[in-house]
């Protein structure tokens, strides 16, 4: 199982620049990106900058994070989400980054869940046709929030599948499944070939509908059955990758590369406990 850093884990205080030496002395073998972060490190950078660092590192880049609210979007909305692909996708050809999570749009109105899954597949289908020439995965992310258009594995899960594209898959983070109750024979019926991207958190114990993103802990200090987890994912033969992906004010406190190295300690305990 390979060691991801996904960079909301030190987002505050730390940089795209800061998190790739950091990560590549601790020892992980890859970062998510984030786009935020990306955009602010070339205004001092180049890509060519970007691709060296990594030609020349064990760490490699596996996704950019995210192109936000992709369903329900104005047509000046939609092309900043399309203008985003792009930009991604040529980055990624150059730096040798193939995936780009994508995630649904939130506060859509009363729609319901067959009206969010025809309309979130269209988009995905207008997504998966500009990303293929380039060789871009598109992995979609749904959130544990009441209010995010798709917001359990078992939604996610059906509309991917209904899209039908090699190009289009899952995200299954830890705390969005745990925060909406996901169904457990949901994550049991996946094709793990689906699943682009892991992403592993806990969460403080809250009750369904209550958590957001600032109460997720270390893995292993939390409420999320990760033992369930990772035994459902060992038994399908998953054993691709994990990225330790946290937005808690206090770890963004840290010192940058103490909070690196503790989220590659905890994220490593953790696959030594379950893989
Ligand atoms: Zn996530």
């Amino acid at each position: 199982m390979k060691i991801c850093f996904n960079q909301a884990t030190a987002m505050k205080n730390s940089t795209l620049a800061l998190d790739l030496e950091w990560c590549e002395k601790t020892g992980y073998d890859f970062i998510e990106i984030r786009l935020d972060k990306l955009r602010e490190y070339l205004q001092g950078h180049t890509v060519a900058d970007l691709a060296a660092f990594f030609a020349a590192s064990h760490l490699k880049p596996y996704s950019f994070n995210a192109l936000e609210f992709i369903s329900f979007r104005d047509e000046a909305g939609y092309k900043e989400i399309t203008d985003g692909l792009k930009f991604c996708c040529e980055t990624g050809a150059a730096i040798g980054c193939s995936k780009t999570v994508v995630v649904p749009t939130f506060d859509v109105g009363p729609y319901s869940k067959a009206e969010i899954k025809a309309e979130t597949v269209r988009v995905l289908h207008e997504l998966s046709d500009i990303a293929a020439p380039y060789g871009m995965r598109l992995a979609f992310e749904f959130v544990g929030y009441p209010n995010c258009s798709v917001n359990t594995l078992e939604q996610a899960y059906g509309i991917v599948a209904a899209a039908d594209r090699d190009n289009v898959g899952i995200v299954l983070d830890c705390f969005h499944f745990h925060a909406m109750n996901s169904r457990w024979e949901a994550l049991e019926a996946i094709d793990p070939a689906k699943l682009f991207i892991f992403h592993l958190d806990d969460s403080e114990d809250l009750p369904v509908g209550a958590l957001r993103d600032d109460k997720r802990l270390w893995p292993g200090e939390g409420a999320v059955d990760l033992a369930r987890i990772f035994g459902i994912l060992k038994a399908k033969g998953y054993a691709e990758m994990t990225s330790i992906e946290l937005f808690r004010p206090a770890y963004w406190d840290m010192p940058v590369p103490e909070c690196i190295q503790v989220a590659y300690d905890k994220t490593k305990e953790t696959i030594a406990k379950y893989v």
